[in-house]
């Protein structure tokens, strides 16, 4: 049908045309790499032709090759060292999926009869395949220019490419995104066209060849068998209804897109305008759902008052004609954009889009219900309260198992409720996939799929869009936003979406979104578990159905998360007292319930229990903690990291008794962002997290010396809180544990000492005397870690009240701050050489020094008992750190071995290297495993019970990690014992940790004895 023009080949670009611009990656990974901001497009711009690029795009070099010379051009261009050799593997990464838009534009074209061209500038990989993301038989000629050995923009690879597609430059029209390569085409005479965003692209390559490049069929299926209707009835319903005067029966194919309620595209040939057709699913339906009828009302009154819907044909209530009532719509033609991080387009255009999409939204809640004669479409007031109220029901009539999260939910949500609601029209599922845009350029001519429309809390639609930023990007059903960087893309944030709604309706900022976001998780929670139920009972009209069990589960996690948000927000504004930092329990709270242990003699049988599964991935952890332990990984990216050498150096210096003058700006940070204190496992004192939960960001913290104390989760004090959380009566919590909880002081533990073998504390020899009501303490200590610090104001004393008492009975710990006549702290301990200021491990005198008796911690001869209490969570933190410190090596060592030659080969390729990196990777995630199988037992069992599991971990990760360590000092060569990487202070201090806090063979004694008992 369409005139024929005088074009017969399309020429496409790769990377920005049919694959993702490599433009944005380039800048990602710079950003990532510390790399300064523009070196590698300057490199390759200002070594032109005599540069490594070209010669890898021309294959004159490998991709290994290129890594080494092109690191060297990068750095002499920044003028500092930088090292691009994983920077292919990144782009390759990032151009794995070919643009769904272009390729149904190639396939039209074939379709059309035009012959279609790849030209690409590409390169050789390491595995000495060229780079070829895309199937070639979508392409009649296929020219790369690192097989043929010339690139764009040199002309012979263009003739090259039109001889072998046999057609004139003039016959032809070239894609591409750098302007050299569209000038060298132009003056051949080829027609060219720039692509910045592939969908406006694509509509100028459709003017200019008159022919439509999607296919109507996008999107549909044929029909499946259960979901088939009589075409003879409808096509008769037409002829009655409408006058249509059809004389045969339609093509009839299925949308995969809308879940609920079968759609279909009816084409009765080209002289006929298409149709859909939507009806509600056969089978037995939960009453109130799938209401088609609704639907088309709703559509038709909003329709006429300024929000863009297709246009309708029919509705028909009657079931006798297919089965069940339907109605029938205009197809409107247009783009559907099913990834909200919205590929192929330009940052202007992406925001467009959202902006469109809201303004849309604030068209249908601006829709006076009166004059659009919808006052009864639906109950007025108290909207969210009746659909708290029917989607519980909705959801207990279809549970199919119980959601723990799901059931919290529904009590908290009725508690809860907005109390300023308005009432206007919504929509119910407002998804930027439930928009048809137009073709050119990013306006909404359509909004689709109306099923869960009615009169109600406009704020409910907006935060219902809001859904998709938090959620993976490969999430089934709503694809997410979760992880991508939006500022980048130019998608606005859902903070900024909700600003421009409130601008455009002219709103006061929403106080409580984040109740409206726990309820429209909650509510996409009792959808999919509807959707699941009927995919058991054969009714739903869609194959992801079945996986949806899982995925209400997910999104009721999502919204407990917000919920418990929303209660923070309520709880700091009842209690200004408290900082928004501090959490006032945990969102996890079934994980410390013991009530799924049975103790049978002596051994604890944990029973199985669903909630209690140990989470062996981060992806495992409650959402709130997942986010937690991102937004701490963000913070190490952002601020310990960079300031890391700055710290060494500054450790070094003779400045080194003074902590960094950037810590307690670093601390500040670090608390306001609500990330302090996530020790104290069960606890209202810290982030009220469970030992496993801590165990990730714990692991997080241990990647960096320096970081556990900017969070306040730093040894000693970490396990000195412990002792006085548990252990101290209010006055000692209110002089001692506040301060140490704001981090405002420091604390140590005095223990050890020189004279007697300290392994055995009942050797311990110093003395705790009454007289009157002071207690003296006499004693010679060291290895009190924490003692040289300027701020350590509370010193925690062993010693002995009773030398005639019981062995374990004869110890008691006293609280002495750090001032007190007596105490001389006469000198610095090094591990190595390592002094660990302005830490330290002192070596302190106790010459008859006086304190109050109410500085003794419970009760006389309660020191052993303290001391173990005190241990447990100590040793399982000091391990989980370990295993961040043998990432971090493990880490640093494979980025070492990929730059470092020797005897003309890259150390990464040695077979020795090899080896160790995957020795190092078993012995990490064997530790790692058995670290939160002990940390699981101390939260379902107690610390008591998981007592042999304790004293487990502590023999096997410092030694594992110092082993891990050491290959990563190997691999580095003399550079790893310097002070200018981490590895030699994580060694130093792994390897102190197999005799600090009771040495190997003191826990393995006591696990043998447990093994034989
Ligand atoms: C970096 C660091 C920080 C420390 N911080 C503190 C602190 O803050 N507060 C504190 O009080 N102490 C601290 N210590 C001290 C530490 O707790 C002790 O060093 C440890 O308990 C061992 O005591 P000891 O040094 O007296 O060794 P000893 O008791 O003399 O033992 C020596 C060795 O004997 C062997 N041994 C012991 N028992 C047995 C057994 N049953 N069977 C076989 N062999 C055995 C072990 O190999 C042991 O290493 C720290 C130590 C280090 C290295």
């Amino acid at each position: 049908n369409h005139a024929r023009t005088k074009f017969r080949a399309v020429i496409f670009d790769m990377g920005g045309v049919v694959l993702p611009s490599p433009f944005p990656m380039t800048k990602e990974y710079e950003l990532q790499k510390k790399i300064p901001p523009g070196t590698i497009w300057k490199t390759i711009k200002d070594y032109g032709d005599k540069g490594a690029w070209p010669k890898l795009e021309i294959g004159e070099i490998n991709a290994e090759e290129f890594g080494q010379i092109f690191s060297e051009e990068c750095t002499k261009i920044a003028g500092e060292t930088v090292n691009v050799h994983d920077f292919l593997p990144y782009l390759e990464h990032g151009m794995k999926s070919p643009i769904s838009e272009v390729l149904d534009a190639i396939n039209c074209l074939r379709q059309e009869g035009y012959k279609t061209a790849l030209l690409t500038n590409n390169w050789i990989q390491s595995d000495g395949k060229s780079l070829l993301p895309i199937s070639r038989d979508h392409f009649d000629v296929v020219i790369e220019s690192a097989v043929v050995g010339v690139n764009k923009p040199k002309y012979p690879i263009y003739n090259l490419c039109l001889s072998q597609l046999n057609v004139k430059p003039e016959d032809t029209i070239f894609l591409d995104d750098m302007q050299p390569n569209l000038v060298a085409a132009k003056s051949l005479g080829i027609h060219t066209i720039k692509v910045e965003d592939v969908h406006v692209a694509i509509n100028e390559l459709e003017q200019q060849l008159n022919i439509p490049l999607t296919s109507t069929n996008k999107g549909t299926t044929p029909v499946r068998k259960e979901m088939q209707f009589d075409t003879r009835k409808f096509t008769e319903y037409l002829n009655n209804q409408l006058n249509m005067g059809l004389t045969h029966e339609p093509e009839v194919r299925e949308f995969s897109h809308g879940q609920s309620n079968p759609t279909y595209l009816i084409d009765y040939g080209p002289n006929v305008t298409k149709m859909v057709l939507r009806k509600k699913p056969p089978g037995k339906l939960l009453p109130s759902a799938h209401a088609v009828e609704r639907e088309y009302r709703i559509m038709k009154a909003v329709g006429n008052h300024g929000v863009k819907v297709p246009p309708l044909l029919a509705l028909c209530e009657d079931s006798s004609i297919i089965g069940t009532p339907f109605y029938v719509m205009e197809l409107v033609q247009g783009n559907i954009y099913k990834d909200p991080s919205l590929p192929g387009m330009t940052p202007e255009s992406r925001k467009k889009v959202y902006r469109e999409m809201v303004d849309t939204l604030c068209k249908i809640h601006r829709v006076d219900i009166d004059k659009a004669g919808i006052n009864d479409y639906g109950k007025h007031g108290n909207y969210v309260e009746r659909q708290v109220g029917i989607w519980t029901k909705q959801y207990q009539r279809s549970e199919t198992h119980t959601i723990p999260s799901m059931n919290r939910l529904i009590t908290w949500l009725p508690q809860h409720l907005p109390t300023n609601e308005v009432t206007s029209v919504v929509h119910g599922d407002v998804r930027i996939d439930n928009f048809i845009f137009r073709r050119d350029q990013p306006e909404v001519v359509a909004t689709l799929d109306w099923e869960l429309s009615t009169l109600g809390d406009p704020i409910s639609d907006l935060a219902y869009s809001c859904i998709p930023y938090f959620l993976p990007t490969n999430f089934p059903i709503i694809s997410g936003l979760k992880g991508v960087n939006l500022n980048e893309l130019g998608i606005p944030t859902h903070e900024q979406i909700l600003e421009m709604y409130c601008n455009e309706m002219q709103l006061p900022n929403i106080d409580n979104f984040d109740f409206y976001m726990a309820f429209s998780f909650f509510r996409v929670a009792s959808i999919l578990q509807g959707v699941y139920k009927r995919s058991k009972q054969g009714q739903a009209s869609s194959d992801q159905a079945g996986v949806t069990g899982k995925l209400a589960e997910h999104m009721s996690d999502i919204g407990w998360s917000f919920a418990s948000k929303e209660g923070f927000r309520l709880f700091n504004k009842t209690n200004p007292s408290i900082g928004s930092g501090t959490r006032k329990y945990s969102t996890h709270a079934e994980m410390n319930k013991c009530n799924f242990y049975t103790t049978v003699g002596e051994a604890v049988v944990i029973t199985a229990n669903k909630d209690m599964k140990l989470p062996i991935h981060v992806s495992a952890l409650p959402p709130s903690t997942q986010q937690l332990h991102s937004n701490l990984l963000q913070f190490m990216e952002d601020h310990v990291y960079p300031v890391e050498k700055s710290f060494s150096e500054y450790y070094s210096s003779e400045n080194r008794w003074t902590p960094h003058p950037e810590l307690e700006k670093l601390k500040a940070k670090a608390k306001s962002a609500g990330l302090w204190n996530l020790f104290l496992p069960h606890s209202d004192h810290g982030a009220g997290l469970c030992n496993v939960e801590y165990a990730y960001l714990c692991e997080v913290m241990g990647r960096c010396l320096y970081a556990p104390e900017i969070f306040n989760c730093s040894a000693p004090d970490t396990g000195n809180m412990e002792v006085l959380a548990e252990f101290g009566t209010e006055d000692q919590k209110q002089r001692w544990l506040k301060p140490l909880l704001d981090g405002e002081i420091r604390s140590c533990f005095a223990m050890t000492e020189p004279q007697v073998a300290s392994s055995d504390a009942t050797n311990i020899e110093s003395s705790i005397d009454e007289d009157g009501d002071r207690l003296v303490l006499n004693g010679r200590k060291w290895w009190t870690s924490g003692a040289m610090d300027p701020r350590m104001k509370i010193i925690i004393f062993m010693g002995k009240n009773d030398k005639n008492a019981a062995r374990h009975k004869q110890q008691s710990m006293v609280l002495v701050p750090s001032d007190t006549p007596g105490v001389e702290i006469i000198r610095p301990l090094t591990v190595f050489g390592f002094d660990d200021a302005p830490v330290g491990h002192g070596e302190v005198i106790f010459n008859n020094v006086s304190v109050p008796k109410e500085n003794m911690i419970l009760e006389p001869g309660a020191g052993f008992k303290i001391a173990q209490a005190r241990l447990g969570p100590g040793r399982i933190h000091h391990c989980m750190r370990l295993i961040g410190s043998a990432e971090r090596s493990l880490d640093l060592m494979k980025e070492r071995v990929k730059s470092r030659v020797t005897f003309g080969r890259a150390l990464v390729t040695r077979d020795t290297i090899l080896r160790d990196i995957a020795t190092s990777r078993i012995e990490i995630d064997q530790c790692r495993l058995l670290v939160l199988m002990t940390a699981h037992m101390m939260d379902v069992a107690g610390n008591k019970a998981a007592a042999k599991e304790i004293a487990m971990i502590k023999v096997a990760v410092p030694i594992t990690v110092s082993r891990v360590i050491d290959r990563a000092l190997q691999a580095f060569g003399a550079a790893g014992l310097s002070g200018d990487f981490p590895l030699a202070g994580f060694y130093a201090w792994s390897r102190a940790l197999r005799i600090a806090d009771g040495p190997d063979a003191v826990h393995e004694a006591a696990i043998a004895k447990k093994e034989l008992a």
